[in-house]
């Protein structure tokens, strides 16, 4: 499908140095944060221009080649794994801020712009882009808009959908699609912006996203409850949303999490605590003073047995930054990491919590867990050896385990990670089979030939 004549075309549209055929650069590119077995795909390419990512679509499309964006390969669910071979397509050249508007408070960017500097970027001219990726410092706008990611302020502030204005993309004739843009209503056509989001690659190819900007908060205070007892600090949790508290950020980490985390970054994490809650209040100056005492009383009449309060800035964003590292430091201690991305209800945290305890003893895994439980986004991470057939298995028994649990409390099987290729065997569990006969009508209808990242969320 990657033909001599397709790689050729590839080159007069983009230039030979843009057109990656060997062995060491396809192999790099058949793999992402998933743990999924790698494809190689036939040919990997990398426009510098918008224009010439819209020739490489078109020419997949001609060609009937299938075609995989991708950001920084950072997913979790196999969005990037070139399935079924072909083209992989480099956004990384996209790199471009195209605007970053202080009066109307939005920003255009180019796909491939990294999620930090686009936020420090806004930062700096006074303004506020709130979702947080823990992969922001590497992951792109592209990949995060393509599979809605979320973050640590996801609870207050909500995820990247919340923040789409609009988006251009090409269909698979190369055709520029415009929907939504620079207004804070637009209710022009159908919502494809909408649509976009969330499509992991496999509806369109963004070339362009226009972003909603918020003021900063004007002051906010981080504090850290430290639990002995985990059952404890999962109630803890929704009985602060029960109290129609919503802080910025509330985080849960158990106690291998805090010390596999501690050993990696120093941060100053207690060691010994069962369970953490890191948690963020923002807002008015008045209001952060009020929710911090009553969050404060809350963790003190569930049992947290201290509270530390960040002192400054740096003290606060130490802690914040040891917390992004949990995944990394959770990968140090086995060969395979396997991060679920379960989420259920607030107020069933605690059921869950308690159940992936017994879902570890029952298959003799460690579990670390940790995630954005104010979202009810829990992260139990497997530490385990693929290569070892026999606890293999076991980790796959346990995982879907973990998502029986999750939807059996009213959850779902993707907080922020998306279905890609990991959780597609799973969508009519949480869904029905009319909902992905539905989906894969709309992907034949806009993607007849079937190149658009074939096999992710809606399967075959
Ligand atoms: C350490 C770590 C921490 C993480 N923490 C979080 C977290 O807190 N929250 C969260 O939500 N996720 C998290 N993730 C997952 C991941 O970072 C996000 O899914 C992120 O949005 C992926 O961005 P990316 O640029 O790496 O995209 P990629 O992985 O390259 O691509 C993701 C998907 O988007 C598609 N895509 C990319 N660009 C385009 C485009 N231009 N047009 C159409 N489709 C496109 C791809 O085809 C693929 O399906 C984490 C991952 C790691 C490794």
């Amino acid at each position: 499908m990657t033909t001599h004549a397709l790689i050729k075309d590839f080159q007069e549209a983009l230039g030979k140095d843009n057109v990656l055929g060997a062995e060491a650069d396809r192999y790099a590119y058949s793999y992402d944060s998933a743990v999924l077995e790698p494809a190689v795909p036939g040919v990997v390419v990398r426009p510098t221009d918008v224009a010439g990512l819209g020739k490489v679509v078109k020419l997949c499309n001609d060609a009937g080649a299938p075609l995989t964006v991708r950001g920084s390969g950072t997913n979790l669910s196999g969005g990037t794994i070139p399935k079924t071979g072909g083209v992989v397509v480099l956004t990384g050249a996209l790199n471009k801020i195209l605007e970053i508007n202080t009066e109307d408070l939005y920003a255009r960017v180019e796909p491939g712009v990294i999620t930090a500097k686009f936020a420090a970027a806004v930062q700096a001219k006074g303004l506020f882009y709130p979702p947080d990726p823990g992969s922001q410092a590497v992951s792109t706008l592209g990949g995060n808009v393509a599979e809605n990611a979320g973050g640590l302020r996801g609870l207050k502030y909500g995820v990247t959908k919340d923040y789409v204005m609009g988006v251009h993309f090409f269909d698979t004739d190369g055709e520029l699609i415009k929907a939504g843009g620079r207004t804070v209503k637009c209710v022009t056509g159908l919502n494809l912006t909408g649509l976009m989001v969330g499509s992991e690659g496999t509806l369109g190819v963004l070339s362009e996203i226009f972003l909603k900007l918020v003021p900063p908060p004007a002051a906010a205070k981080a504090m850290m409850a430290i639990f002995d007892d985990v059952e404890a600090a999962s109630q803890t949790v929704s009985a602060i949303i029960a109290a129609k508290i919503v802080p910025a950020t509330l985080e849960f980490l158990d106690n291998f999490t805090i010390r596999t985390v501690e050993d990696f970054s120093h941060a100053g994490l207690p060691i010994d605590a069962k369970a953490l809650l890191l948690i963020e209040v923002d807002g008015h100056p008045a209001m952060v003073a009020e929710d911090a005492a009553k969050v404060e009383e809350l963790c003190r009449a569930h049992g947290a047995k201290r509270i530390q309060v960040a002192k400054d800035a740096a003290e606060r964003n130490k802690v914040w930054e040891a917390r992004r590292a949990a995944l990394s430091a959770l990968a140090r201690v086995a060969p395979t990491t396997v991060l679920e991305d379960a989420t259920v209800p607030r107020s069933q945290i605690p059921a869950m919590i308690k159940a992936l305890d017994g879902i570890a003893a029952k298959y003799k895994l460690t579990i670390g867990t940790f995630g954005h439980a104010g979202d009810g986004n829990l992260h139990p991470t497997i530490l385990t050896d693929k290569r070892n057939a026999e606890e293999w298995r076991r980790v796959e028994d346990a995982v879907d385990e973990i998502f029986d649990v999750a939807l059996a409390l009213g959850g779902t099987l993707s907080g922020e990670h998306g279905i890609g290729l990991a959780k597609a065997k799973y969508l009519e569990k949480e869904t029905t089979r009319g909902t992905i006969l539905y989906s894969r009508r709309l992907k034949k209808a806009l993607d007849p030939k079937g190149i658009l990242n074939p096999g992710k969320i809606m399967g075959e």
